[in-house]
């Protein structure tokens, strides 16, 4: 029962891409008066797939964020989408895709870890029963239970029913004669590119710099 209760991670934004520049909020341009006022608030919040400068799709960030980082000269925008925002001086086409102008290095273990991206990597199934379930009724299992020096980590984290969890409390999973499907991993390429996949997936523009 351990198990149940809420692991501590802090919540986060689901990627973020450590490293790129901390942005100073006064220069962020504000959305220009649309036709329509009930998209405006979201304009700034949408995503924006982010390209290292080898077109290598590496993090999804807000139109907001893809903004500043164009208006630093770190990065330029590859596609756009039809709605502009005006800074003090100029109107500037709002970013779907931008790419960055010097490579960066990316570590491969930079995605947050939290309680989203392990459903996310578990595809919402529970990994012992193979059930898949709405994020409300799935928990986050420690493979090797924390009482027994299990850590919160990719390989020790996945996403499990209720019922398995309960089925397996302080044990491991041989223990309680439970499998597990795969073993547990962190973030991959291809599961991040899955994660963007899952973001883009309503701007055909992305498509082309996500293979799909
Ligand atoms: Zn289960």
């Amino acid at each position: 029962m351990e198990n149940r209760h809420k692991i501590g991670l802090r919540p986060r934004p689901a990627i973020g891409l450590g490293g790129v520049a901390r942005e100073g909020a006064g220069s962020v341009p504000q959305p220009a008066p649309a036709p329509s006022p009930a998209s405006r608030p979201s304009v700034m919040q949408a995503p924006v797939l982010v390209l290292n400068a080898t077109f290598e799709p590496i993090n999804v960030t807000a139109v907001r964020r893809a903004l500043v980082l164009m208006l630093k000269g770190v990065a330029q925008a590859e596609e756009t989408n039809h709605s502009e925002v005006h800074s003090t001086s100029k109107a500037i086409q709002v970013p779907s895709v931008i790419r960055l102008l010097s490579y960066r290095h990316i570590p491969q273990q930079s995605r947050a870890l939290s309680r989203k991206n392990i459903l996310l990597r578990d595809r919402n199934t529970c990994q012992f029963c193979g059930e898949a379930l709405p994020a409300s009724e799935l928990t986050l299992d420690h493979v090797m239970p924390r009482s027994r020096g299990g850590r919160s980590s990719w390989e020790n984290l996945v996403a499990s029913c209720y019922t398995c969890n309960n089925r397996k409390g302080d044990r491991t999973p041989e223990e309680a004669g439970l499998k597990l499907r795969r073993r547990p991993r962190p973030f991959t390429l291809h599961t991040s590119r899955q994660l963007m996949r899952l973001i883009g997936h309503r701007d055909e523009k992305w498509r082309k710099y996500l293979f799909y």
